[in-house]
């Protein structure tokens, strides 16, 4: 690594590394050839992107020792996520020690990381299929809906919430598909339409960095011109992952800008929403793409979800909310890991999570600290992690209630097997002890029916019988 590179370390496992090198990708062995110029065109960053087995092994080969490709290799074959990755974000890996790198962590497994699910884990965790009345849509909340309007991303995560969606089919993982069809979409904006308490629309998927200019002006416009919506936000984590889009792609800027400009003529809101978990991702590169949409007058907020290793300390995730400040972005969102299948050594307890944001509010402006929440398992919705029912720190199990979603029921996440101790790990195997363990935690809610209760209890007995 050349001497300009310097490797800060603040903290436990925080391995922030500050880059003051311009040209910071030809320190990866593969890009080393490579002039600004190329590296700063979005179309060389698609062309030379990272995207399956075949790819990513040569790619590591250059990089990385023998054994690191092999236990990829075979952590690839356990994945429910296809791996994906722009040059960009591969740029932004130390491959000095790419074990410990907060972004390899993100999107790279390695088998020998690999933790027993917790038997609650699924991979439609948030339950959305439930939720949608028809498919690429789900309308969970009264006024608000989710939009999916197509299946791939610049980059996969392997934590990501859709793993039953996004993504190509991976060795474990069948997913289901939507297409970008103006057929698809006109359906969605019909329903749209005539759920008249609709006001505010997420547009997501897969990311809106994967539509092409003229679809998202199609999507946009046919949105706008829904009186009774009156928000719609974007989804698209290319701003972390690929910000050289933002700087060349000038008709995808533009026509971005267009739909926002149009909106606001009709007082309406259209916002981006990204995607930043770690500080390493920043660049210089995303610092001018943050400009660009700033000066433009784009609204663009941020959303992190809470990753065991990677940003679940204080120098971390605090330098994370004030260089996302300094480029403007509101920090909106921290999650809480979803209980998705296949990435248990990417989940904290949700205690990492409490402690954390009591850390965090008050080291800035209220406006730029973000909420830390957690979505809740089968469709309950977003909820402030802190503000659960009941929480056992030694079963794992914490309750939230949700009365504006879903009135008599309750909604349990699960804290990682690793995190508890040796007896418990093994109850929560059996299905009978299992369903004791969240007995005793729906008993300390009163608000539920019991008709619900029963069936959930029954369902949990089943889950972990299924898992054995
Ligand atoms: C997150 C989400 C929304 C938007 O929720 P906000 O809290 O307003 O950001 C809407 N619909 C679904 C299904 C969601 O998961
Ligand atoms: S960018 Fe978002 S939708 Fe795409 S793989 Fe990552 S978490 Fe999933």
């Amino acid at each position: 690594m050349n001497v300009q590179e310097k490797t800060i370390e603040y903290g436990k496992n925080s391995q922030i590394h500050i880059s003051i090198n311009p040209n910071f990708w030809q320190l990866c062995k593969p890009f080393q050839q490579v002039s600004k110029d190329d590296f700063l065109s979005h179309r060389w960053q698609v062309k030379h992107t990272v995207y399956g087995f075949e790819a990513i092994n040569t790619f590591l080969r250059s990089v990385a020792s023998s054994d690191v490709v092999e236990q990829v290799l075979l952590g690839l074959r356990l994945a429910p996520m296809a791996v994906r990755l722009t040059p960009y974000i591969l740029s932004r890996i130390n491959w000095l020690n790419p074990i410990a790198d907060p972004i390899r962590r993100q999107f790279i497994p390695l088998a020998n990381e690999y933790e027993q699910d917790h038997p609650m884990l699924t991979l439609d965790s948030l339950g959305e299929q439930e939720d949608s009345p028809l498919p690429g849509l789900v309308h969970r909340y009264p006024n608000k809906a989710l939009f999916l309007a197509q299946s791939h991303c610049p980059v996969y995560c392997r934590f990501c919430t859709r793993s039953y969606l996004v993504g190509q089919d991976t060795h474990t993982n069948k997913k289901v598909q939507y297409e970008k069809t103006i057929k698809h979409w006109k359906e969605i904006f019909k329903y749209i339409d005539s759920n008249r308490e609709i006001e505010d629309l997420v547009v997501s998927g897969g990311d809106c960095y994967n539509l092409s200019p003229k679809m998202l002006e199609y999507i946009g416009n046919g949105l706008l011109e829904i009186p009774h919506l009156r928000r719609i936000r974007f989804a698209t984590k290319g701003l972390a992952v690929d910000p050289t889009k933002i700087l060349s792609d000038r008709e995808w800027t533009d026509t971005l800008t267009r739909i926002v400009d149009d909106a606001r003529k009709l007082n309406k809101h259209v916002a981006v929403h990204t995607h930043f978990n770690h500080p390493n991702e920043i660049s210089w590169i995303t610092q001018s793409a943050a400009k660009v949409l700033f000066e433009r007058g784009i609204t663009v907020r941020n959303q992190s979800v809470l990753i065991r290793d990677v940003n679940d300390n204080f120098d971390t995730m605090a330098t994370l909310i004030k260089m996302l400040g300094d480029m403007n972005i509101q920090p909106y969102y921290v999650y809480q890991h979803d209980m998705v299948r296949g990435v248990e050594n990417l989940r904290t307890d949700l205690s990492t999570n409490v402690n954390l944001e009591k850390r965090i509010r008050g080291i800035t402006a209220g406006f730029y600290t973000p909420t830390f929440v957690t979505d809740c398992p089968c469709g309950g919705g977003k909820r402030v992690s802190c503000s659960y029912e009941y929480y056992n720190r030694s079963s794992g199990v914490s309750v939230y209630i949700a009365p504006s979603i879903k009135s008599d029921r309750a909604f349990l996440y699960f804290d990682p097997l690793v995190s508890l101790a040796p007896d418990i790990r093994k109850a929560w195997l059996n299905p009978d002890e299992a369903q004791e363990l969240c007995n005793e935690a729906l008993s300390k809610v009163n608000c539920i029916s019991s008709e619900w209760k029963n069936s959930y209890l029954n369902s949990i007995a089943s889950l972990v019988q299924l898992r054995n």
